[in-house]
């Protein structure tokens, strides 16, 4: 009897501790991998109280990790330090170190990072893979990134259509700006910053051949910022020959990404298309007893809302030709195609999605109906 009971408290224990050591939220990110690449799911924009933040970064890990995320980079303000007097730290890769401790244990990628912060026309610049944040700390603008160069980062430009600096929230490209692409030592662009998007930032990543991203610029807590309030943080998925530091920091030079916030999807059409014809998997096709209607159970496999509108040569029986497929759910659409065919072409344009301003991709799948 006794043995049972201590059995049974053991059990209970392990399954308390398995539970406990579930780290994804209630609404954990998920996208599927697109031919060729993984999809990486990455937010390179985040601060903690070693810059203007307001937690630690062990609590930036532990979000990452309930996300969902494959990947993160806390970039502190090298020049913006208001906690200072409280927590002195004259070695600007701390946050990075602290964060990389509490990821041992963990399977997320730490990206070594720090924003080059000044104002307009220069702004605020996100180096990532970096190797040391000091040397980067410089008096002159053009000095920070030719040293965030030589360390062979990535850097892209911050919040460009940010109303502080920009008043109209569009972004201004400048002469800085212009030089820096020319030298090769400004290579993305985000294109959505917390809750804004700017399709005029947009223009400019297609203009320039820079890198479309996608970031949180967390300063107080996920779950607070956006969960609470109904949102998800955006992320830039990255696609990545592998899983790893290397592979994404390729990738993310090559420009292979999309930037998503909510049921916003930005991206250009080569990785948009397939990761939106991947997101959707008919589970069924078949057609009504005896007529030419065909019944379709198309799947959401992602963790964003997407909306589409029919583009098909045939019209739907039984729903409006504007439809939204949940996150993660099913959803049931008939069509019309007069006669009875073994094989369909199903043509959708997502109309959440943009590959340019203004412009949204149709989707086609080919689907055999027995
Ligand atoms: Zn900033
Ligand atoms: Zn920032």
């Amino acid at each position: 009897m006794k043995k049972s009971i201590l059995i049974i408290a053991l059990l209970s224990i392990s399954f308390l501790h398995s539970q406990a050591h579930s780290h994804l939220s209630a609404k954990p990110l998920s996208f599927p991998d697109i031919p060729g690449y993984k999809s990486l799911k990455t937010d390179l924009h985040i601060h903690t109280v070693f810059s203007d933040g307001y937690v630690w970064p062990n609590i930036r890990v532990m979000e990452a990790l309930r996300d969902n995320l494959d990947a993160i980079s806390l970039t502190e303000h090298l020049e913006y330090q208001p906690h200072l007097d409280d927590i002195p730290h004259p070695d600007r890769n701390r946050s990075y170190t602290i964060a990389l401790e509490e990821a041992k244990e963990h399977d997320l990628l730490i990206v070594h990072g720090s924003e080059i912060t000044r104002s307009a026309p220069m702004g605020h610049n996100n180096a990532v893979f970096i190797k040391d944040a000091n040397p980067i700390l410089q008096d002159k603008a053009e000095d920070a990134f030719a040293e965030a160069k030589k360390q062979g980062a990535f850097v892209f430009w911050n919040h460009p259509a940010w109303h502080n600096q920009a008043p109209q929230g569009n972004p201004i490209l400048s002469d800085f700006q212009k030089e820096r692409i020319k030298k090769g030592e400004l290579h993305g662009i985000e294109v959505i910053n917390s809750v804004d998007y700017a399709q005029e930032s947009l223009a400019l990543a297609l203009e320039h051949n820079l890198t479309i991203m996608g970031t949180s610029d967390i300063h107080g807590l996920i779950d607070w910022d956006y969960t609470e309030k109904g949102n998800q943080r955006p992320i830039t998925l990255v696609f990545a020959k592998e899983r790893s530091i290397t592979s994404l920091q390729e990738a993310l030079f090559a420009g292979r990404t999309v930037a998503i916030y909510n049921d916003l999807l930005v991206g250009k059409a080569e990785f948009l298309v397939p990761l939106l014809k991947a997101s959707i998997i008919v589970e069924k096709a078949s057609y009504v007893n005896n007529t030419q209607v065909l019944e379709l159970e198309l799947k959401n496999v992602t963790s964003s809302d997407l909306l589409f509108q029919n583009e098909s040569e045939y019209s739907f029986y039984d729903s409006s030709p504007v439809f939204e497929i949940k996150a993660g759910k099913t959803k049931k659409v008939s069509i019309k195609t007069l006669i009875q065919k073994d094989e369909i072409t199903l043509k959708l344009k997502a109309i959440g999605c943009f590959t340019a301003p203004n412009t949204q991709p149709i989707i086609q799948w080919a689907i055999k109906t027995k």
